[in-house]
């Protein structure tokens, strides 16, 4: 009889790593900084003091190549990490490919996603600051669990502004938030100037993620005891969840594998730069040199179709302006299913990082996605998030290559989610419901029409 095939390929919880990864220390070329939206000036520590702690401002600017990640983060870390790593036999064979096919599993989370591995330390480190609540915004829900996690793991408060159409939509998510111990408001709200101000004008508004951010960092910059979290994006929330490709880069070298490609999804760019940045910096050490590809939907392509220059991270134009891939900050995406990923920017360390070639991008409409999450649930038996079906989708464009040309290429992919409470989104593919949208001349016009209201500052 033949051997066995593994599947998982487990860590011991002593066998965890115990230090982030620090992209910025190996960069070839420096990113350019932060600026201040009203002077032009790169923002220093005091201007972020009013919503972040000192030690998450430092790591957003830190050159130090590990941070050694809190002892009482680990200890919280150790609920559901080391996460496990899986060979996808069944999804190769039906595939028929000779690529040998692994996905980094996150879905074992408390909230299904990777979003506690930076809900967790944030919490954290403004408890140790003295903060006993804070604020965020969420729109279809993930990062809100995350963070209301990371708070009950703390005993502190957690409040959060939940887009109103993703609210009345999806419930599931609200009620898993309260069941962590936080408090959901729609927004709009009448509870914050910026909330009243839009009900005022539109009464009946489904919100967006600009108005929910607006709320929640009003909120956090009025009361001393709280403050505000982001769940992507910021250099820090990457550093953070570089633990993903830590992990991955130990259970390959167990079954003595180096991969020849990466494919994770990109919103804001926190689970694929958590995977790739550990192998980039191997990479740059000369230790193997994977392809790392980035793979974004059709209607919201920050990258492939996106401008590289200083926006604001939110719509009503609060925050201070970072260079970044956008489709400018006034953009609202499609409503597809993908919540996770309509974002008109891309992190500034994967858009520095993507100018200077160390990254590819390529963009999928969500049709394409779901098949691949089918035939993903049909073979390995696991409902994967919408967000990951891109970067399954892609895996499976590579393996289906691979199958061309008989190259037994090692492929490696992050499965940053289950896709449990988006039954709705596969029912609506089942059914043939899903609309595609492909990116048209007209949304290009649109993009470069609002990338000129941007503020004049160097480009
Ligand atoms: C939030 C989320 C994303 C998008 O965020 P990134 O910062 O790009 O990782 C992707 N997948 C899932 C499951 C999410 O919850």
């Amino acid at each position: 009889m033949a051997a066995p095939l593994q599947h998982k390929v487990l860590l011991t919880e002593d066998e965890m790593p115990t230090r982030w990864y620090n992209v910025l220390h190996d960069l070839p070329t420096p990113p350019p900084p932060v600026l201040h939206p009203g002077t032009g000036q790169p923002v220093g520590p005091d201007d972020l003091a009013p919503l972040f702690p000192m030690d998450l401002i430092l790591q957003e600017v830190s050159g130090e190549q590990y941070v050694d990640i809190p002892e009482e983060v680990l200890d919280v870390y150790r609920l559901w990490r080391p996460s496990p790593l899986f060979r996808a036999h069944r999804l190769e064979q039906a595939l028929g490919t000779p690529a040998r096919i692994y996905y980094k599993y996150e879905g074992v989370s408390p909230a299904g996603s990777h979003k506690p591995n930076t809900a967790v330390p944030q919490a954290f480190y403004n408890l140790k600051a003295g903060i006993r609540k804070l604020t965020t915004e969420t729109g279809a829900g993930q990062w809100g669990t995350a963070l209301a996690f990371a708070c009950a793991q703390f005993g502190m408060e957690c409040e959060v502004w939940q887009v109103r159409a993703s609210y009345d939509q999806k419930p599931y998510r609200r009620m898993m938030i309260e069941t962590f111990g936080g408090r959901v408001h729609p927004s709009p709200s009448d509870l914050t100037n910026a909330g009243r101000a839009i009900l005022a004008e539109h009464p009946d508004s489904t919100g967006s993620l600009g108005i929910a951010i607006s709320e929640a960092v009003e909120v956090a910059a009025q009361n001393a005891d709280t403050n505000y979290a982001l769940g992507s994006v910021l250099n820090h929330v990457l550093l953070h969840q570089t633990i993903i490709g830590e992990e991955a880069l130990l259970q390959l070298a167990k079954v003595g594998e180096t991969p020849d490609l990466l494919v994770g999804c990109t919103g804001g760019g926190s689970n694929f730069g958590g995977l790739a940045f550990p192998f980039l910096r191997e990479k740059w050490a000369g230790r193997m040199s994977p392809v790392v590809r980035a793979v974004e939907p059709a209607a919201c392509p920050s990258l492939t179709q996106g401008t590289y220059a200083y926006d604001f991270g939110d719509t009503a134009g609060m925050t201070p302006l970072m260079k970044m891939h956008t489709l400018g900050h006034d953009f609202i995406p499609d409503p597809i299913h993908a919540g996770g990923l309509r974002y008109h920017g891309m992190s500034p360390l994967i858009s520095h990082l993507y100018e200077e070639g160390e990254l590819e991008a390529i963009a999928k409409t969500q049709s394409e996605c779901f098949a691949a999450g089918v035939l993903f649930a049909r073979t390995e038996g696991n409902v994967p998030a919408p967000e990951p079906t891109h970067a399954l989708a892609a895996a499976i464009e590579e393996a289906l290559r691979c199958k061309e040309s008989g190259e037994e290429k090692v492929i490696l992919t992050a499965l940053c989610g289950h896709g449990h409470l988006d039954l709705p989104a596969y029912d609506a593919y089942l059914s043939g419901a899903m609309s595609d949208r492909e990116w048209t001349d007209a949304d290009q016009a649109a993009v470069a029409e609002a990338l000129t209201k941007l503020p004049a500052v160097s480009q």
